[in-house]
């Protein structure tokens, strides 16, 4: 069976070369534990954070060690009580066809109703983020103006529908014109923002939020960013959930210094990590599965067939050739 392991630690945007196919036996069953074969592989833009060395809030790959990520896999054969032969979990999972597990970690998923690869997506951590980003930090009011950076990715997506059925004005930047007009088509966002063609982002953003920015959910950092903060009002949110823009950077990017936009506005900006809020995922996920199920909540996904096309998915998000939750499929 095949592996991927992280070959060498990526210099700019990550190369196919970063990493390495390793074969290995197939695992063999201890009692306590499960046989899973993966199903879905969730590609993320925060693995960028992880190929690199130094602190941050999930410890970096390993060099020649097998990278992990979300994934979804079915139960081939169980040793473990509580687990049965056909069941699907989700959970942290190595990049391996094939792995053996105690089972800690991992929540049983039900594909009956909606595709398996919905629990990397919109009813998992990206609806989380989308949801728990937008609600405890943006706390937006009807009326309001959101402004969703990312917007068509997996995350934005989310976001921009939630701040829709809070009764808000929702301007989205993404990058394509296509992009944009699904913003509008698709999503019902009121204006959207094509960042590659246009020249003057400050005063494209004004144009599309006359009243100003009241909650700013902020996927990408870097210059799309410093034009939102020019636009924002007193008592604005600022989420910053992401910042994709910087994440192949070589040398520290610099901007506009933003708290004198603070003070003035006595703004409130505020980093969010999703695996700070668990205690709020109860509550969260029956929420969001209530949205989509009622329809308010579209779910998109780009799906990559085949485990040797992980690494190359990967890369794609940082050209943008997602539409919603990037996923690779493992085929049966
Ligand atoms: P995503 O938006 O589905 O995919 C990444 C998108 O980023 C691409 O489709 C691309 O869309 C855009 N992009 C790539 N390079 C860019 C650049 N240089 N400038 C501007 N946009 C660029 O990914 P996601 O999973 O939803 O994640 C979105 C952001 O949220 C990421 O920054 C991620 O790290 C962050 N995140 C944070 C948490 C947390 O707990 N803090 C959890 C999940 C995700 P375009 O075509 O529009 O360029």
């Amino acid at each position: 069976m095949k592996t991927i392991q992280l070959n060498s630690r990526p210099v700019g945007i990550p190369k196919l070369s970063d990493f390495k196919f390793v074969n290995k036996e197939k695992p063999t069953l201890a009692d306590g534990e499960i046989l899973l074969k993966a199903n879905y592989i969730s590609v993320d833009p925060y693995l960028r954070g992880r190929m690199m060395e130094g602190k941050s809030y999930v410890a970096p790959f390993e060099l020649n060690k097998v990278m992990s990520s979300g994934m979804i896999a079915e139960v081939v054969e169980s040793k473990l009580n509580g687990f049965s032969k056909g069941d699907h979990v989700s959970g942290m999972m190595e990049w391996k066809e094939f792995q053996t597990s105690k089972g800690e970690g991992l929540m049983k998923v039900d594909g009956s109703h909606v595709s398996l690869s919905v629990y990397l997506g919109v009813l998992g951590m990206t609806g989380l983020t989308a949801y728990l980003g937008l609600t405890e930090i943006g706390k937006p009011k009807a009326g309001e103006t959101v402004v969703v950076s990312g917007a068509a990715g997996a995350v934005g997506s989310v976001v921009g529908q939630i701040a829709k059925i809070k009764g808000c004005r929702v301007v989205g930047i993404a990058g394509s014109d296509e992009k944009v007009e699904e913003l509008k088509s698709k999503y019902g966002f009121d204006a959207g923002i094509n960042y590659k063609t246009t020249t003057n982002m400050t005063q494209a953003i004004a144009e599309c939020c006359p009243e100003g920015v009241d909650v700013y959910f902020d996927n990408v950092g870097g210059e799309i960013s410093d034009a939102v903060m020019m636009n924002v009002n007193r008592f604005a949110r600022i989420i910053v959930c992401g910042a994709i823009s910087m994440y192949n950077a070589t040398s520290v990017p610099m901007g506009p210094r933003v708290q004198p936009i603070l003070i003035k506005n006595s703004a409130l900006m505020q980093g969010f990590i999703v695996s700070n809020y668990t205690e709020k995922f109860g509550v969260a996920i029956p929420q969001l599965a209530k949205y989509v199920q009622e329809g308010k909540i579209i779910s998109t996904e780009t799906i990559v067939k085949g485990f040797d096309n992980v690494p190359q998915a990967f890369i794609n998000l940082f050209e943008g050739k997602n539409k919603g939750k990037m996923i690779v499929e493992i085929e049966a």
